[in-house]
């Protein structure tokens, strides 16, 4: 007879794997199916200390290795595909992926969010060595270094401010010469002496030799190129990007309810507008993003999703 998951979880950062360590251990038939590999954003992470409970020297990858064996040792099965279509309307959601099909009777969402890259040289291979897109992760690793910040939105000038606990000096490198945060926390920022600005200005190359040593900068009026190299005693600096973030949540578009900027809509059970369809973590509308939030949301929403079942078949 063909195979009818439980619950088929998508994705499989700290929300997914949360949501298949739950449903696994309440002996739900549960498939996690992930794209790339298992971890999200957080694999990107050199160190985690925020994460309660985090044992010395924890890094992403380790900490990920952990979830993904604790999810397998109840029963979770993790299968690597590329998810092309879906239909979750039925009592039976289907799921098609580009090596298979799968059924099931309900699907937690934990797709995730990207952050948006700069897309210059250097970026993606000193991600983690410098470069970074999470100043609450981040930060502390930088203190009493220098950091830039790049973006001029709330989220760049917030935790340009931020920054300034830990780092002796940041500067916002930003595309134009007036920001586009909010007018109370630009001045806030301007009243603070520890942060500097680079106006209409981009970075378009990183470099480094396995740690970011300097950035090239480019004068988008004068077209001029500047490169900035580390204080040689510090050998090194921060690159923190703040310029938008993208749910990855295309695939649903048009069927799961999402905000304007294409967060998933759920309530406080991680439900969303669909029978039997739940999202956790950084894919939904939600205040802060972070790996315990992402564990949390899953938790809920594998116990959300046992209870459906019972309810429902
Ligand atoms: P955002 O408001 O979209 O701002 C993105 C910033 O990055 C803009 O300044 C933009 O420049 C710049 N940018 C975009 N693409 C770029 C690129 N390729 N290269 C260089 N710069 C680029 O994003 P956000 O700051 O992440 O905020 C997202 C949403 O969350 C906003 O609605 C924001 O209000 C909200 N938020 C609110 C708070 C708060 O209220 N405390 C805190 C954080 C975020 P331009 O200005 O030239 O377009």
């Amino acid at each position: 007879m063909e195979n009818i998951y439980d619950v088929a979880i998508i994705g499989s950062g700290p929300a997914g794997l949360s949501a298949g360590l739950y449903a696994g251990r309440a002996r739900m038939n549960t498939i996690i199916i992930e794209k790339e590999k298992a971890g999200g954003q957080i694999v990107t992470t050199e160190e985690v200390e925020n994460y309660p409970g985090s044992i010395e020297d924890a890094t992403g990858p380790s900490l990920i290795a952990r979830m993904v064996k604790q999810a397998e040792g109840f029963g979770a099965k993790r299968i690597k595909d590329t998810i092309l279509s879906i239909e979750l309307d039925g009592d039976i959601k289907v799921i098609k992926g580009e090596k298979e099909e799968y059924r099931a009777k309900s699907v937690i969402i934990a797709t995730g969010a990207k952050p948006r890259q700069i897309g210059c040289p250097g970026e993606k291979e000193l991600t983690g060595k410098g470069v970074s897109y999470c100043a609450t992760c981040d930060g502390a690793f930088f203190e009493d270094f220098e950091v830039f910040v790049v973006g001029g939105g709330d989220a760049a000038v917030e935790e340009a401010m931020f920054l300034t606990k830990f780092a002796r000096k940041v500067t916002i490198v930003h595309r134009r010469d007036a920001l586009r945060a909010a007018k109370s926390i630009q001045e806030k920022a301007f009243k603070n002496e520890k942060i500097d600005f680079l106006w209409n200005s981009e970075i378009v190359e990183i470099k480094g030799e396995g740690i970011a040593e300097s950035i090239v900068v480019k004068n988008r009026e004068t077209g001029e190129l500047t490169q900035l190299d580390a204080d040689e005693e510090d050998g090194t600096f921060g690159i923190f990007v703040f310029i938008g973030y993208m749910p990855q949540t295309e695939l649903f578009k048009g069927v799961v309810d999402m905000n304007e900027r294409g967060y998933i809509i759920t309530d406080a059970n991680m439900k969303t507008n669909i029978e039997g369809v739940f999202a956790a973590g950084d894919c939904r509308v939600k205040s802060l993003r972070q790996v315990v939030t992402a564990s949390a949301d899953g938790a809920i929403a594998a116990t959300q999703a046992e209870k459906y079942i019972e309810d429902k078949f």
